[in-house]
């Protein structure tokens, strides 16, 4: 029998650990494969990081590279200085990586340099706009990886396009659906709304922290614009993103926020609170990626605040609305809804079933056993 496959999953920021949660879950006991777990530390604070590991039952990182909070450059320079000491280290058989953050884009790089193939969660999503750094992350990372665990078939179609090799590329479904069918109930008990003082299916859900919404003043204002529009007719719930609130801070806008009467400012909440607050929404606003993708999931009507996205299925067959940066158009959509004249439904995109865990563990079995071909080696 060959030697079971090391394989060694990298997590970093917020979104990672909802995705790489079941993956390590569903390969519990699983001879073929040995898992150890890296912790960038790219978040590394209680509310962004420690509070999930608890939540989601996740094992405690085998390695932690605290890298911390920088310029992209510096921070994607020393996720590649200190992952490339633990890969020489370890000489791991293969690196997952999942999303489009950072670390992905870093430990990536590190892994394929030393000839380490790479497992990508979350491959092919492209939303055609090159000034979001994830999008640069997404390019860069599924251009080195070795198998490409896919969400969607438009991710599948971008993979070809880009001249990806078929046989590389592994529909599987999406694991942050996983981790919120496995919460879900748990969530809806919860009624996180009440400790708020909202009523269920009363409130709009708010989280915003892409740049291009909360870096410059001119968007924070377009925000506190749309906030005051919205709290007019709905109480808004708002937990705060550090690198929102740094923003606000810096252009002093803070004490704007706080004079909105009817928004309820909260701290970056733990994923079961904050998926109870997005259960028994009457609305979502967001800007984030993995927050349009959970609306679909559950059904909740979604206002993306970005001209594109990478996940078009949650627009095509989810609640996903996108809305431009102009006001106007922001408010007459919200507006639409709230008087009943838009209604925003989901099909359940396909394999978002809540077990793509247990799939992407099929995969890299097969691949373990099939030679673990390489595209470095081929
Ligand atoms: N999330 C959370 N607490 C919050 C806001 C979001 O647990 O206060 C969860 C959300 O449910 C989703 C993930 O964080 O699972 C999304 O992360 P984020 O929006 O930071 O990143 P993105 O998806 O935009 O890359």
């Amino acid at each position: 029998m060959t030697r079971a496959c090391e394989v060694l999953a990298v997590v970093g920021a917020r979104p990672n650990f909802m995705k790489v949660a079941p993956i390590l879950h569903a390969a519990e006991g699983v001879p073929s494969l040995r898992f150890t777990l890296a912790h960038t530390g790219q978040h590394y604070d209680a509310a962004l990081s420690d509070q999930f590991f608890r939540e989601l039952g996740m094992r405690e990182p085998d390695v932690h590279l605290k890298v911390g909070s920088a310029s992209h450059a510096v921070q994607t320079a020393r996720i590649l200085e200190r992952f490339e000491e633990v890969l020489l280290e370890r000489r791991p058989d293969l690196v997952l990586v999942a999303g489009d953050v950072n670390s992905t884009l870093g430990c990536s790089l590190a892994a394929v340099k030393l000839g380490i193939p790479v497992a990508h969660v979350e491959a092919g999503l492209r939303s055609g706009d090159r000034t979001m750094p994830e999008e640069i992350n997404r390019i860069v990372t599924d251009s080195v990886s070795d198998l490409l665990l896919t969400t969607s078939r438009d991710a599948d179609d971008n993979l070809e396009q880009e001249g990806v090799p078929s046989d590389l590329i592994h529909f599987v479904g999406n694991t942050m659906i996983d981790t919120l069918r496995k919460f879900e109930d748990a969530a809806r008990k919860r009624k996180s709304c009440e400790s708020h003082g909202a009523r269920e299916g009363e409130y709009a859900l708010v989280t915003l922290h892409r740049p291009s919404n909360v870096d410059d003043e001119a968007g924070l204002v377009r925000v506190l614009d749309l906030l005051a529009t919205l709290s007019g007719r709905s109480p808004v719930l708002l937990p705060l993103h550090p690198r929102t609130e740094a923003s606000l801070a810096r252009h002093g806008l803070a004490a704007r926020l706080d004079q909105l009467g009817q928004v309820k400012r909260l701290p970056p909440l733990g994923y079961l609170d904050f998926l109870s607050l997005m259960v028994t929404a009457r609305l979502v606003l967001t800007d984030s990626g993995g927050v349009q993708e959970e609306t679909t999931a559950l059904g909740v009507p979604c206002f993306t605040l970005r001209p594109s996205t990478e996940r078009p299925v949650t627009v095509t067959s989810g609640t996903n609305l996108l809305v431009s940066d102009r006001i106007e158009e922001q408010t007459e959509a919200i507006d639409a809804f709230l008087s009943g004249r838009l209604e925003l439904s989901a099909k359940i995109p396909e394999l978002w079933d809540g077990a793509a865990g247990p799939r992407i563990v099929r995969v890299l079995e097969h691949w373990s056993e099939s030679g673990r071909p390489s595209r470095v080696r081929p």
